[in-house]
């Protein structure tokens, strides 16, 4: 396995918490990836590493900050983070 439970848990995060560059695909501008998970061809943590949703393309590696834990959002905008829907 290329990242442990809690590691993919923490990538998660923080590739779609908005404020941290995300991964993404290298073949994005192709025209066939769209526009999921928060970016055009951004790439998607498992146990097996990133995976593209759109292309074959893997990835089994990322920044330690990212695995180690959830990055704090450094400017967090009241009443825009956090939120859910019900
Ligand atoms: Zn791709």
């Amino acid at each position: 396995m290329a990242f442990t439970a809690d590691q993919v848990e923490n990538l998660a995060h923080n590739q779609t918490c908005g404020h941290l560059h995300l991964f993404t695909c290298p073949n994005r501008g192709d025209g066939e990836h769209r526009d999921a998970y928060g970016d055009t061809g951004a790439l998607v943590a498992t146990v097996r590493g990133w995976i593209c949703p759109f292309c074959d393309y893997t990835q089994d590696w990322a920044h330690h900050g990212m695995l180690a834990g959830k990055v704090p959002n450094p400017f967090p905008l009241p009443g825009l983070s956090h939120q859910r829907s019900k």
